[in-house]
């Protein structure tokens, strides 16, 4: 698909579906606490059993597993800022994704997936849906194309990517990947979570979007939320009492957390950009200090100009970068001395937060795939995964990024790809 004549702006989208206010004129909205709720006619409960009656359909809400207005108001939100038809939300990104998934695939039918992705929804295909569900998927490089398309069956429903991968950070080409899984029949479904406000997937021809709401969306590592956006039928259909994945098997998200994100989502364009800024710059360095880092900003980067070309404006490339430090010895060195002496950032899981978080994807969050996957995945036993944060000066958390570089020490810069 090509890119729109106006180019959809994800900030004046969510702001024009931001302009709500609470029960009482608050400018804020309320928070409905009620697990349950009342209807004016008897009749009426039917009705919404039927899927007749929703909040869309006459206002109406039935239990809180089902739609809750907090919930269904976050929900709105996330589908304008992907500029979505509809949304809702689950109790975490797995939540989101084992839902979305689920809804499109019955027992026996496939799905083609890249091979690099989260490690969390790796296992869910690689181990456990098979013997569960019956439910197969072929791993693939995202970034061969005839490998994606040959990867295809009679029976391949689904075709998963995440925009930008875990931990590789390789760029899936949206448009090739919904052509190729439009015309199979398919559904494109993206996880999204690495780049929000930065790619729009819906708007390059993705059907589904998910979300881990626990990362940059939500910004404080202070909760788990996920959400899923796509058409509004297919919300509906994950809702449906009788046979919705996110309604039968519960990931319900609280509605004191759907309050916590949405006050949240107003700097989130702020915070993306200086995310952005902060990993561009010290990338920049890096790669002129001779590392071997790995941030899709970089000309060095060999899905440079894909990436560009599926960005929206003035949000930069995020705040992902990797650094191939070659043993998972001097990985470790590095990180050691980067938070228990330099306090450059912490040693954990997770991405999105404030202060720069850093992790050794083999050893940690890809554990999951065993070294066959890995070497597949490229994930090698030196990667070091940094989300830059932006607290602190930012010449001092360059000198201090510096340094540690400085005494690990890296293998041989690989030569740079055009
Ligand atoms: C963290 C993450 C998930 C899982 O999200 P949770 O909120 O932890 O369930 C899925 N996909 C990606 C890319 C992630 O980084």
């Amino acid at each position: 698909m090509p890119k729109p004549t106006t180019p959809f702006d994800p900030v004046a989208s969510l702001a024009a579906a931001k302009h709500t206010f609470g029960e009482h004129g608050g400018v804020n909205m309320s928070i409905e606490a009620s697990t349950t709720y009342t209807v004016l006619h008897a009749s009426v409960m039917p009705e919404i059993f039927a899927g007749q009656r929703s909040p869309d359909h006459g206002g109406c809400y039935l239990y809180a597993r089902h739609y809750n207005p907090t919930v269904y108001t976050l929900g709105r939100e996330l589908a304008a800022l992907e500029g979505a038809e509809a949304g809702y939300c689950a109790a975490s990104g797995m939540g989101a994704i084992s839902a979305a998934l689920l809804q499109l695939v019955d027992s026996g039918d496939h799905i083609v997936s890249s091979a690099a992705i989260y490690g969390g929804t790796h296992a869910l295909l690689a181990d456990m849906w098979p013997k569960k569900t019956g439910v197969h998927t072929t791993f693939v490089p995202i970034d061969d194309l005839a490998a994606v398309e040959a990867a295809f069956t009679p029976k391949t429903k689904v075709l998963f990517t995440e925009s930008l991968s875990n931990p590789t950070l390789v760029v899936a080409n949206l448009p090739a990947l919904a052509d190729i899984a439009h015309r199979h029949g398919a559904t494109l479904v993206v996880d999204n979570t690495f780049t929000p406000v930065l790619i729009s997937p819906l708007q390059h021809g993705a059907d589904v979007v998910v979300h881990s709401l626990t990362k940059f969306i939500n910004g404080a590592s202070d909760l788990v939320a996920g959400a899923i956006v796509g058409k509004a039928d297919f919300i509906a259909q994950l809702m449906d009492l009788h046979t919705g994945a996110l309604m039968l098997h519960g990931p319900t998200m609280d509605p004191k957390a759907a309050f916590e994100v949405s006050m949240r989502l107003p700097h989130l364009p702020l915070r993306m950009v200086e995310h952005s800024r902060r990993a561009q710059l010290f990338a920049q360095r890096l790669l002129e200090m001779g590392a071997p880092v790995r941030y899709p900003g970089l000309a060095t980067h060999p899905d440079h100009a894909l990436m560009r070309s599926l960005l929206n404006d003035d949000y930069g490339f995020g705040g992902m970068l990797t650094l191939d430090l070659g043993t998972r010895e001097r990985a470790y060195r590095f990180m050691d001395l980067l938070q228990n002496e330099h306090r450059f950032g912490f040693m954990a899981v997770s991405l999105g937060y404030a202060e720069s978080l850093m992790s050794c994807s083999a050893s940690s969050t890809s554990s999951e795939l065993d070294d066959d996957a890995l070497r597949a995945a490229g994930i090698s036993p030196g990667l070091v995964r940094i989300s830059i944060g932006y607290t602190g000066a930012i010449e001092d958390r360059w000198r201090q990024l510096e340094d540690a570089v400085k005494v690990v020490g890296h293998p041989v810069q690989p030569p740079a790809v055009v």
